[in-house]
């Protein structure tokens, strides 16, 4: 399937955005931040994403600022997207979380797996989970 226009949103609708992506691949991630949230993401440039919503519904986190931001809806708090720039996911990315498609099921896509949690970003995402030790 070939890449196409989504809608997306918070819990509370405060935040709307639409993404061209392909839902029949997504990406989990080890991190201490993804394994928390719980994320099922997809990495796209950031020409593909469109935030239709002001930037005051937003409230931003990051332990990495070096590589990018959270971001999260300033008033039901739902985690919808991350902004960053990594050399190894090829410069600007934005990270959507496919939990805020709207009706989409995220049992649906077919997973692969990055190794966040050890900077591993070399090795690209493969289909079998990293470990979250070291
Ligand atoms: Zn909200």
């Amino acid at each position: 399937m070939s890449d196409t226009r989504h809608h997306g949103s918070c819990l509370c609708g405060d935040v709307e955005l639409e993404v061209e992506l392909d839902l029949t691949k997504g990406s989990r991630c080890n991190c201490t931040v993804c394994t928390k949230l719980g994320v099922t993401g997809s990495i796209v440039k950031p020409a593909a994403f469109t935030l239709l919503s002001p930037e005051s519904t937003l409230s931003s986190h990051t332990r990495t600022p070096e590589i990018g931001h959270r971001y999260f809806c300033a008033r039901c708090h739902v985690f919808c997207f991350s902004k960053g720039r990594l050399a190894e996911l090829g410069g600007d990315f934005v990270s959507v979380n496919l939990n805020c498609i709207d009706g989409f099921d995220v049992t649906r896509t077919e997973l692969s797996f990055w190794d966040g949690r050890h900077d591993n970003w070399n090795a690209g995402p493969r289909p079998t989970p990293w470990p979250i030790a070291s």
